[in-house]
């Protein structure tokens, strides 16, 4: 195929870029509190229509409660929620337009697998015909049909997360909320299941809300990513804003690895800053979002992919470029890791693609190395 015809993405706006869109999930200063214990905090959100929303945070941050909120098993200390412009408040469970999936899969054990998906649909009384029709066509779409027959406890725990998965899509409801649905597979399996979720979404058209604690996979998973600390949002932003742009030290450090610097402004002209830092040894150089006060202190955030080992000195004047020696090396395979001590005693981590097949490393334990990345690679954060 010639790159003209290559499909073309259409570049229509996303929903939450375009003003007037209106939103299916609408979270409004909604807080949870168990007593003391103060779970969600002011939580506002917008989820739209067809997204594959997650919400991502570590453990006890709030996720599955405000989840349970949406589905309705825990009701907000105050605050409310609409879903489909709809005030949710006294509305139960199972009168809304929302199904859960939990972490358990929680699937009946002494019913096969066509039993479990056809459940819900037995209990409201939709005729057999047409239960069996749809059970196959979930259980094709989950590529389960060949184990219709098994009972749960006859199945591994990818072919048991496709039945509660079946399960719970097969009411079709207009949200699908699901816990930490691949935390129980293997890594290799939970790749692939990954993948196998948002073609199912992209399938069936179904807005889904993901909470995990695995960044990686909200990553990879996501139009949006909500990143959740103690109850409350830090960011809402795509997969890319968060990664590259995160707005504070714990987001840019719960969102995969990044090196901080302790710096300090010394100027700040037409949106490239200049800095001192002790730790770098050296003056430092950032492009800036927001003019910062002189004087103000940050650190300057930057990903160890995006900087450059080498043994000679890198050319180019729009590069930042630090001395150090080579205190650790990690090979992956792919890809190779190194700790990088400064004259400070600052580690920096740099992480490198291994391009060239080759069984010799040009970068050894204890050389001497330059390391160096692009002015605009790099961003500087408050505290
Ligand atoms: P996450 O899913 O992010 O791990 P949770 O939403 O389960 O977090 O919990 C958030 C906080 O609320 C935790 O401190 C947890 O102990 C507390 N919590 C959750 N449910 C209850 C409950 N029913 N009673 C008391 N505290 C709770
Ligand atoms: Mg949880």
């Amino acid at each position: 195929m010639s790159h003209e015809q290559l499909p073309k993405k259409p570049n229509a706006a996303e929903p939450w870029e375009i003003e007037g869109t209106r939103p299916l999930v609408e979270i409004r200063g909604v807080s949870k509190h168990f007593g003391d214990v103060v779970a969600v905090e002011d939580a506002w959100l917008d989820i739209y229509e067809k997204e594959l929303f997650s919400i991502l945070g570590g453990s006890g941050s709030g996720k599955s409660t405000l989840l349970r909120m949406l589905a309705g098993f825990e009701t907000p200390t105050s605050g409310r929620i609409l879903i489909d412009g709809k005030d949710m408040t006294a509305v139960p469970p199972y009168e809304r337009p929302v199904n859960m999936m939990f972490q358990s899969y929680a699937l009946f054990p002494h019913m096969s697998v066509e039993q479990n998906v056809a459940y819900g649909l037995k209990r409201e009384g939709v005729a057999k015909a047409e239960i069996a029709d749809r059970v196959a066509h979930m259980l094709d779409m989950v590529r389960m049909s060949r184990l219709a027959k098994r009972k749960p406890n006859a199945l591994s725990g990818g072919e048991r997360q496709r039945v509660a998965l079946a399960r719970s899509l097969i009411k079709r409801p207009r949200l699908l909320l699901l816990d930490e649905p691949l935390a129980a597979l293997d890594k290799k399996l939970r790749e692939h299941t990954q993948f196998e979720l948002m073609g199912l979404q992209d399938e069936l058209g179904i807005t889904f809300v993901v909470v995990t604690h695995d960044q990686e996979e909200a990553m990879t998973l996501s139009t949006r990513v909500a990143v959740m600390n103690d109850g409350r949002f830090e960011q809402v932003g795509t997969p890319g804003q968060v990664y590259e742009f995160p707005i504070n030290r714990f987001v840019a450090d719960f969102v995969g690895t990044i090196n901080f610097l302790a710096c300090k402004v010394t100027s700040c002209e037409g949106g490239r800053a200049e800095l001192e830092s002790v730790e770098a040894g050296e003056t430092l150089h950032a492009r800036l979002e927001q003019p910062r006060e002189p004087g103000s202190t940050g650190w300057l955030a930057v990903r160890p992919e995006k900087i450059f080992i080498s043994k000679e000195r890198p050319e180019g004047d729009s590069r930042t470029v630090l001395r150090g020696v080579v205190e650790d090396l990690g090979y992956f395979g792919n890809l190779s890791v190194y700790r990088v001590r400064l004259p400070s005693g600052k580690i920096l981590q740099v992480s490198g693609q291994n391009r060239v097949r080759t069984a010799r490393k040009t970068v050894e334990w204890d050389d001497e190395v330059f390391v160096s990345w692009d002015v605009g690679s790099a961003i500087v954060l408050d505290e």
